[in-house]
């Protein structure tokens, strides 16, 4: 689960955190208001949106040559002037995709003074199972490309969980970001008080670009981008709370209340499938038989009727779906739920698109049985090779 900036940077400040003052605002006349409450001469007014490269990107009504998502203002004409801009537009930036995402809410925040920008992350690190901190005195701008052309300008520091954070390694942070003095000290101070919120909250990242140091020589936060780990959210029910749902996947979130592992794709085969593996192998195999699957979609084992019902229903908003493969092993789940299952939704949605179903395992005859006696025209399949070949030979027929 992601939040936007301003939500990070409020819940990174409760943990000690340098950040600027701000407020968000839901509209201009809030904008205005919550600059009238910063000390100003400079404030900055943010789109929030789920996504990176606001600065750098583009609102898709106002045309080639207006400012992007991160815009300066020094009085309360530029303040409102940029606010009514932003508010409702839709901003497309290299991590939106082209469809772009509408700002809805805005964040108004202390100018500051930037002397130096640099790139400060926590993660889980797969590969050593530790949390390890990323930096780079090469912030404010993409890291993916600092990492491609001069990957020696990025240092990895792990935590031993056993130890936690310590002393040096705050030293390391300030060594990689090649500060000294006091800047060294607020380095490892901030560096301590981040990795103190992200184990305070089960994160899964927290992404500082840039970390600034003023004018005035201090180090702030001045974009934050937090996730947490979903799984351990029911304890954080405060945190719950942050959820911006208008900002997730329509099918995804749809997905996510029955509890369906759900990934919209770009194909043209839908599938529903039980297992994460046996989701992957039939991909594969769509793709072998030369086209692409439209969704992952993992019912998982537990499924009921109600539950494959729903996933049905997910799949077949989805107007690129042009056929359906269901492949399902009945292990704990039964073959004769997920067909009365796959029945009752056919029949709600008012099938339109070629449907194949492959199941195998528990109370198999009796799942078959259902489907043959439906009257709906569910083509049988008798396993993963075989109900690959049909759905997309079913699919070229209609088209
Ligand atoms: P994004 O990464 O989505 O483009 P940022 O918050 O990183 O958005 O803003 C882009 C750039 O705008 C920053 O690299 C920084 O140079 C400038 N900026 C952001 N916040 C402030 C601020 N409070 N004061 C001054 N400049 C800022
Ligand atoms: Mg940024």
């Amino acid at each position: 689960m992601n939040i936007h900036e301003y939500q990070a940077k409020e819940l990174l400040a409760k943990f000690g955190v340098p950040v600027p003052a701000g407020f968000a605002a839901l509209s201009v006349e809030e904008a205005v208001e919550a600059s009238k409450k910063l000390p100003g001469p400079l404030y900055v007014v943010k789109a929030q949106i789920h996504a990176g490269g606001r600065g750098k990107g583009k609102f898709k009504e106002l045309g080639p040559d207006a400012k992007g998502g991160v815009r300066l203002a020094r009085t309360e004409e530029e303040v409102r002037a940029a606010a009514a801009d932003m508010l409702g537009n839709t901003l497309v930036t290299v991590q939106t995709g082209e469809a772009g995402k509408q700002v809805n809410r805005l964040y108004v925040t202390d100018g500051v003074d930037i002397d130096k920008e640099f790139y400060l992350a926590l993660l889980v690190n797969r590969a050593t199972g530790r949390i390890s901190m990323v930096a780079s005195t090469e912030g404010g701008m993409d890291i993916e490309e600092v990492a491609h052309s001069t990957p020696e300008k990025i240092h990895t520091i792990d935590i031993d969980p056993a130890t936690g954070f310590m002393p040096h390694h705050g030293r390391s942070v300030a060594a990689a970001l090649e500060l000294t003095g006091d800047l060294a000290k607020q380095a490892a101070f901030t560096a301590s008080k981040l990795y103190d919120a992200f184990l305070g909250t089960d994160a899964a990242q927290i992404e500082v670009n840039p970390l600034a140091v003023t004018g005035d020589g201090k180090l702030m936060v001045l974009d934050a981008k937090v996730g947490f780990d979903s799984n351990a959210m029911f304890r954080h029910k405060n945190l719950a709370e942050l959820r911006d749902e208008t900002e997730e996947d329509p099918m995804e979130l749809e997905a996510s209340k029955y509890d369906l592992a759900y990934i919209k794709l770009d194909g043209d085969i839908g599938c529903m499938v039980n297992g994460a593996g046996l989701a992957m192998a039939t991909m594969d195999i769509i793709k072998l038989n030369g086209m692409f699957p439209a969704n992952f979609l993992d019912v998982g084992g537990g499924a009921n009727k109600e539950k494959v019902t729903a996933a049905f229903k997910i799949i077949l908003s989805d107007p690129a779906v042009k056929g359906i493969l269901v492949n399902i092993f009945g292990g704990i789940m039964r073959c004769d739920i997920i067909a009365d299952g796959i029945v009752a939704a056919a029949k709600e949605v008012n099938l339109s698109v070629p449907l194949v179903v492959r199941l195998e395992g528990t109370n198999v005859q009796q799942g078959k049985d259902i489907l043959a006696n439906s009257g709906l025209p569910i083509v049988a399949a008798n396993d993963l090779g075989d109900a690959a070949q049909k759905i997309v030979a079913e699919v070229k027929q209609v088209a």
